[in-house]
Parts: C-alpha cells; structure tokens; sequence
C-alpha cells in the first residue's frame, strides 16, 4: 500500500523561511509539522531542567549535543508515534549524525523529499536581523513590517519579540554551523536522490508554491 501523505525535511539556512513553509505545508497536506527549535524552546519557557540545558546552547548559537536531539525526536517518530504517516521536519537533522539517524528511525517507510530552501546570505542576514517573532503562535515579522498595533501580534494578539538568539554573535555563529555541520547533509540526500532545491526568494506564497510543486512531483500527484 502506498502512502497518500508526505514525509518531508526542509534544508534552509536560518532565516530561509523553513518554519512559516513548514507550517503551511502541514496545513496543506494534512501532515505533522515538527520544529526542534520550536520544541526546546517551549521546554525552555516551561523551565524544565532539560529545557533549560537546551536553552543555553541555543542562546549561544551552538547546536543543542547530537544524543539528546535524537533521543528527542526518536520518540515522536517511531512508528506508530504521534507523528503518524506523514510529516514537515523542520530544523532536523542539522548533523550528518542526525540525518543517518533519521534514517534508522524510519525504515518502515523512508522520506519521500528533503527540499532545500535556497536563500543567499545577504538575505537571511537582514531577515535575522530585523525578525521579530509572535510568543504565542510564532508568527514571523520583521522590523520594516510591524504588526498594526504595538507590537501586537495581528492574528493572536501575543507579544511579538527578538529571540534571544537573533543576536549579532549568535546569528553568526548558527549561520557558521550550518555551513559546516548542516551543509554536508545536502549531498547525502541528493546521492539518495531524494533532494530537491527551491529558490526562496521571494513573497512566501510564490515559495510556498515552488515547495507543493516540488514535493508533488516527488510523490507523483499529477
Ligand atoms: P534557527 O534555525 O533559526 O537557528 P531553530 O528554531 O530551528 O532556529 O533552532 C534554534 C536552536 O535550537 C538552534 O540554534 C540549536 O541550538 C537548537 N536546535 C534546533 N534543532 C536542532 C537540531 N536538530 N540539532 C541541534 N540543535 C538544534
Ligand atoms: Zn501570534
């Protein structure tokens, strides 16, 4: 039997747009999305002793150690897990090791697509820069497009704040680390000929429609 949803990855440099397509593809696609940043940092809030930990590699730009990632993420995706059929990983892997390890997690039945959301440095610099992030339903802004009212988010009403590590320091050194341990993982999914490379560019709407092409190809809806 064929599986009708997905089992996607998005690649992206930070700052490329990987968390707002991931959530609209799970929209689209009726699909789990999953963000390990999103994860640690709500454990973080939650202040519980591993959140805290995570807390303070992400603070500083560093990757959060490769055996606690995996230990994480192993629990939602074994089979029969809360991920289910299909799903958008979002941020993971970020290591080869993760990547192999994914791989291990998920024979039953491999991914269909990574997709690797091509966005120049310039870019994602003042993206990182200028982002400004609803608390509550994580909705991106930027200081050149406020919410309408103070600061407000416009669909929630949340706070929209910096996170702490959209700082200078640490926007440089998580753009370092992708170049080093993230980059290496686009050549291992395009020898299993799984990769696809989007440009993202450009409004989210046209990006988001590169991505459904892309990934409907993959998966041979017409
Ligand atoms: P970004 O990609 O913009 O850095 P994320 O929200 O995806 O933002 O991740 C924030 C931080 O969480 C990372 O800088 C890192 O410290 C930690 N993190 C998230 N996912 C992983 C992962 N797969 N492996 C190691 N660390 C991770
Ligand atoms: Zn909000």
């Amino acid at each position: 039997m064929t599986r009708t949803k997905p089992r996607v990855v998005l690649l992206g440099k930070q700052g490329a747009g990987k968390g707002t397509q991931a959530a609209r593809l799970a929209e689209h696609y009726g699909i789990a999305h999953l963000s390990t940043g999103e994860l640690f940092r709500e454990r973080a809030a939650a202040g519980t002793a591993f959140g805290l930990e995570a807390k303070r590699y992400m603070d500083a730009g560093e990757l959060v150690p490769d055996d606690i990632v995996v230990g994480v993420v192993e629990e939602c995706l074994a089979p029969g897990g809360p991920l289910g059929d299909g799903f958008v990983l979002d941020g993971f892997p970020r290591t080869l090791y993760q990547a192999r390890e994914l791989d291990r997690v998920i024979t039953d039945s491999p991914l269909d697509v990574a997709v690797n959301i091509d966005v120049p440095r310039e870019i994602v610099l003042d993206r990182l820069a200028g982002r400004r992030v609803c608390e509550q339903c994580q909705r991106v802004y930027h200081v050149n497009m406020p919410p309408a009212h103070d600061w407000t988010c416009d669909t929630c009403g949340g706070r929209v704040v910096q996170r702490d590590d959209d700082t200078e320091e640490a926007i440089d050194r998580r753009l370092e680390l992708y170049e080093t341990e993230t980059v290496p993982i686009i050549d291992y999914y395009r020898e299993r000929g799984v990769l696809v490379v989007v440009d993202g560019v450009g409004e989210g709407e046209e990006v988001f429609e590169r991505i459904v092409k892309a990934i409907d190809a993959r998966i041979g809806c017409p």
